[in-house]
């Protein structure tokens, strides 16, 4: 999670008075005591919750083409798959020197290509394999017109034929392969600050956005490396992008440089609905395209009985705690993107929470999914 949503968590999970006093919030856990919380349960073979599997499937792949663009502190490969061919385009400068020049076509004339391009980067937080389901199945729908319960897809599989598709399943392997639950459907929020945020060096849940205040976690301080991180602490999210700490950003961020896309997304999950985030430290114009994709969205998860967020008010940077620039505000400045962080529900048990099955979590995904292709295209068509 990365929204301020989750701020008030905190405050919701205060104690309450009262005859029937609540327990108390758990405020510390050790690792042995986070592994013995995760439930016994049946994960259904669509889910993704885990990188078992996952270099064998996306190098075997018919119609995508993958390459690994970088290798994690742990060793580990992130891939990029990609559906639909590259355009090359003319190109004269860096994209913000384009833009000082008042002419965003030197660094790419994104009206030159046929097709849009879609930047999908799978969780950057270990923990919100939402998102790894989500992508996973769109490669399997992407190749066989099916996602991975069977179901028919062809729509969506046809509407990405129509796009230059850039899937990036997993934005932290370390993180994941750090993450035993698989899923944190039906578990509780101190479950969630544990496997998320990790702890510090006495067993204390370093919980959102506390964890940030150390960065890299690492040293005397860190007690158990939560999912955000990488293998030497870095969350993706927060990397130095002017001096990198670490290779899952850059790559990210080349990839975008390179590619130029329309639009791209970060994909990260929470335990409120699924909801679009303000794009922080961009154009007033690239917020209101996002909001645009945000209600499009919210109204396409309507139609189908899903759970939906509100719609953000667009807005500049201010006030006692200002937004961070962040990857997705990165991805702006380097390739033009309207880049936003996508939040799904992860499904907490606690009733607070949005509750979703892990099913409604997929369909939220390929919705989202959808409706960016949806919009891509429309926009392209104007
Ligand atoms: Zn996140």
């Amino acid at each position: 999670m990365t929204c301020r949503l989750m701020f008030s968590l905190a405050i919701l999970a205060a104690p309450s008075a009262g005859a029937f006093a609540q327990a108390e919030p758990i405020t510390k856990m050790t690792y042995a005591e986070a592994k013995a919380r995760i439930p016994e349960r049946e994960i259904p073979a669509f889910w993704m919750g885990s990188l078992a599997g996952l270099s064998g499937r996306l190098e075997t792949l018919d119609r995508g083409t993958t390459k690994v663009v970088a290798i994690s502190p742990g060793g580990r490969p992130l891939h990029l798959v990609t559906y639909g061919e590259h355009e090359p385009v003319e190109r004269l400068a860096n994209y913000n020197s384009a833009i000082g020049a008042r002419e965003p076509a030197a660094y790419l004339d994104k009206t030159a290509r046929k097709k849009p391009v879609i930047f999908l980067i799978g969780p950057v937080h270990g923990h919100e394999v939402e998102a790894l389901t989500g992508l996973i199945n769109l490669i399997e729908i992407m190749e066989t017109g099916k996602d991975l319960r069977g179901r028919d897809q062809r729509g969506l599989q046809a509407l990405g034929q129509r796009c230059r598709l850039l899937i990036m399943p997993a934005g932290n392997p370390d993180g994941i392969a750090r993450f035993e639950p698989q899923t944190l459907k039906g578990m509780t929020v101190a479950d969630l600050q544990f496997w998320g945020q990790g702890t510090w060096s006495d067993d204390t849940l370093a919980g959102w956005p506390g964890a940030k205040r150390l960065h890299p976690m690492a040293g005397p301080l860190a007690g158990w490396l939560g999912c955000y991180y990488n293998d030497a602490g870095i969350n993706p999210m927060h990397d130095e992008f002017f001096a990198p700490m670490s290779s899952e950003a850059p790559a990210i961020l080349k990839i975008a440089l390179e590619e130029g896309p329309d639009l791209a997304t970060s994909l990260h999950s929470h335990g409120q609905p699924p909801v679009l985030l303000r794009p922080a430290y961009v154009p007033a114009e690239s917020q209101e395209r996002v909001l645009a994709l945000s209600e499009q969205y919210y109204a396409l998860l309507a139609e189908r009985g899903l759970p939906h967020g509100r719609p953000f008010r667009v807005s500049a940077e201010g006030g006692a705690n200002p937004a961070s620039f962040n990857l997705t505000s990165a991805i702006h400045h380097v390739s033009g993107a309207d880049a936003f962080t996508f939040e799904c529900p992860h499904g907490l048990v606690e009733e607070r929470y949005c509750q979703v099955t892990l099913e409604e979590i997929l369909d939220i995904q390929l919705a989202l999914y959808e409706a960016m292709m949806r919009f891509a295209l429309e926009q392209k068509e104007q």
